[in-house]
């Protein structure tokens, strides 16, 4: 029989309602909820390892560290076909990206949770925390980075974020939609994996911000971040990737003390890119020196600058947020 690690780590899934508060607080312990995943014996032997029991707002980038170097061992061991980790989904998409940047392996590794707490109607911890585990021991889910498991749908996590606060599909991948279903224990995938690469760092450059642009911002908060030694800034831009005009001085200043600028878009769907030439437009950030990421939330991107920073080997910010060839 297969060996599946699942390492807890709080989260919704781990809570029950507090009656004096009337508000969920953390309760089980790794053993409970694995008494609720009723047959699992049939598929996997399930090794369990109880790392917090934090809600995710509590998880820390030293947490995340911790938790690569934890996984990254169990992952090393012959024993184990693949890894399953429990998180509270706030912050899920920021600790599975954490770890698929920084964990190289062909082995399976699935995060999780529950949008609702044990004492709520329709618990759907033990489903998500099954269907996890059948795709920690699939064939097919090797070799495709981190994948987010949550209502019998598979996300990468470099492309997955949390887009309802409260739903069951909570987690969505903007423009593409999931990645592949757990379907009665089958693991099927719709398409391929974009790989990317993986760094290598034993801590985490912290003083990366994430500024969100709105209608006739100025450049106050970005001299803040220079003027206090930010060492990166993720700005999720509008539309396209522009911004107002009165924030280009403050991305100027930023690019002059060689703090890079990240622009992402505030819009859920789509892509940034170059197309508008005014003051503000994508295409004088991008002459500025400004890097685009495609894709991706602000919350994502500023991980992904932490860890690029952080590389032991030094690698190029540039070439970390190269334009995918294909992508033109
Ligand atoms: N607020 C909770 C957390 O992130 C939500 C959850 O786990 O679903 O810990």
């Amino acid at each position: 029989m297969k060996k599946v690690a699942v390492v807890f780590n709080g989260g919704t899934i781990s809570m029950k309602v507090d009656e004096r508060i009337k508000a969920a607080v953390p309760s089980l312990t790794g053993e409970e909820i694995m008494s609720m995943v009723t047959g699992i014996e049939n598929y996997a032997e399930v090794e369990s390892y109880s790392f917090s029991s934090k809600p995710s707002p509590h998880m820390t980038l030293e947490d995340m560290v911790e938790l690569s170097k934890l996984i990254k061992k169990l992952v090393e061991r012959d024993d184990i076909e693949g890894v399953v980790l429990t998180h509270g989904t706030d912050t899920l998409e920021e600790t599975a990206y954490f770890l698929d940047l920084t964990i190289d392996t062909e082995k399976v590794i699935v995060v999780t949770g529950a949008m609702r707490s044990s004492s709520e109607l329709g618990y759907d911890g033990p489903f998500n925390l099954a269907t996890s585990i059948c795709t920690a021991i699939s064939e097919d889910a090797k070799g495709r980075g981190v994948l987010v498991c949550f209502n019998g749908e598979l996300n990468s996590a470099s492309e997955v974020t949390k887009a309802n606060s409260m739903a069951l599909n909570a987690f969505k991948t903007p423009n593409f939609g999931p990645i592949g279903i757990v379907d009665n224990n089958k693991v099927l995938f719709y398409r391929k994996t974009i790989k990317h690469r993986v760094y290598n760092i034993s801590e985490v450059v912290e003083k990366v911000a994430l500024i969100k642009c709105a209608a006739d911002m100025d450049s106050e908060y970005l001299n803040f971040l220079v003027d206090n030694n930010y060492k990166g800034i993720v700005i999720e831009a509008l539309g396209r990737g522009n911004v107002p005009p009165k924030m280009v001085e403050g991305i100027k200043r930023a690019l002059n003390n060689n703090i890079p600028v990240v622009i992402v878009s505030r819009c859920f769907e789509g892509r940034v890119f170059e197309s508008y030439g005014y003051d503000g437009g994508g295409k004088m950030l991008k002459d500025l020196g400004v890097f685009f990421e495609e894709s991706m939330p602000g919350q994502k991107a500023r991980i992904k600058l932490m860890v690029a920073l952080s590389s032991d080997k030094a690698i190029d910010i540039k070439e970390s947020f190269k334009r995918n060839t294909n992508h033109n």
